[in-house]
């Protein structure tokens, strides 16, 4: 069955060679806008359901091709992961003999070790601003770039729960009582729980010390706690907190519990804009970069950017509006979540 992108082209994907065929067309989409668009969509369905189709032309896309390449980051970041040097090569030329966000960019996209050396090299000898952190990259005062989020992506499907004790046994619950995710609930600005993940699932995602990391919101759109074994947050700041209106007390309405099921990326997602919220009942992804709406958060003990885990709608639990992300450090066991204001 042909991809039919959102922008009215139709194109086939059943073979390799079809997919051979969208690389050629890379090289017209330079100079039309709206191939490059139409083709922006279909390549983000080639990442997730034919990866294995595209990387043979890696080296080729960038290259000869990448004007036309205009794909969102987090499908650069899967298409272009574990290019050869060459490729590397190329792009930190390019940015040496013309700074370019986007070349930054796809070389960091690239993700192996020379890569993340020469984009730090690059970085550091730049004088002017640069936005890999919102991309989920971080260039530490000596060494490599480190990339901030694992590769490997799953997509969150929400499922219904039957009742508390349902709730509670999931492996990935939605809607949990305060006091289980926190070790001092009415002392803390946070009013809601989105989700809790369990941290063995998440392949990518360094070692936590607790059994599951929480995405929880606060009113405000950041808010980061501290975390032990026990997995609850304690040394709860919220940033940016919007004035208090009325308190909010929904958290423990029934029909808004839920269970989280994590999927691979397959052909049994809808893709379509270039992301898969489209797909009935999911409502994210862990893994990928951060989408880059907001200001990425570093880590308020040690500074180093944090852990992107993963980004959902509010829908996953009505809050708020628009997208909330769960972020973590590793080393100082700290969770950062961002979630909009109500509007
Ligand atoms: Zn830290």
């Amino acid at each position: 069955m042909p991809f039919r992108s959102i922008h009215g082209a139709e194109f086939a994907v059943d073979t390799p060679a079809d997919v051979a065929a969208l690389v050629d067309m890379l090289g017209p989409a330079a100079t039309n806008q709206r191939l490059r668009d139409a083709l922006c969509d279909v390549f983000a369905y080639v990442a997730g359901v034919h990866l294995d189709w595209f990387l043979p032309h890696q080296e080729r896309v960038v290259l000869e091709l990448l004007d036309g390449f205009g794909v969102t980051f987090d499908t650069r970041c899967t298409l272009l992961h574990g290019a050869p040097d060459t490729c590397v090569e190329h792009l930190a030329r390019r940015v040496r003999d013309r700074w370019s966000e986007d070349h930054l960019e796809s070389l960091a996209a690239i993700g192996t070790a020379p890569a993340l050396a020469a984009v730090a090299d690059l970085v550091r000898g730049h004088d002017g601003k640069h936005e890999l952190e919102d991309a989920g990259f971080w260039v530490p005062p000596a060494g490599p770039a480190q990339q901030r989020f694992s590769s490997h992506l799953l997509a969150v499907e929400r499922r219904p729960v039957a009742d508390l004790a349902e709730l509670l046994a999931v492996d990935h619950p939605v809607g949990l009582p305060l006091d289980r995710v926190l070790r001092e609930p009415a002392a803390t600005p946070v009013e809601w729980h989105f989700l809790s993940l369990r941290a063995a699932a998440l392949p990518g995602v360094p070692e936590w010390p607790a059994e599951r990391m929480h995405l929880l919101g606060a009113g405000g759109w950041e808010v980061a706690g501290s975390v032990g074994e026990d997995g609850r947050w304690y040394d709860v700041i919220s940033e940016h907190r919007a004035p208090a209106e009325e308190p909010w007390n929904g958290n423990d309405d029934p029909d808004s519990w839920g269970a989280v099921v994590l999927r691979p990326y397959d052909d049994t997602l809808v893709y379509s804009n270039s992301h898969i919220h489209s797909t009935p009942d999911v409502f994210g992804t862990v893994g990928g970069p951060p989408i880059g709406v907001y200001s990425n958060p570093s880590c308020r003990s040690c500074g180093r950017l944090m852990f992107h885990v993963a980004t959902l709608t509010n829908q996953i639990r009505e809050y708020a509006d628009g997208f909330c992300s769960l972020y973590i450090c590793e080393d100082c066991h700290v969770t950062a979540c961002t979630a909009p204001n109500w509007n």
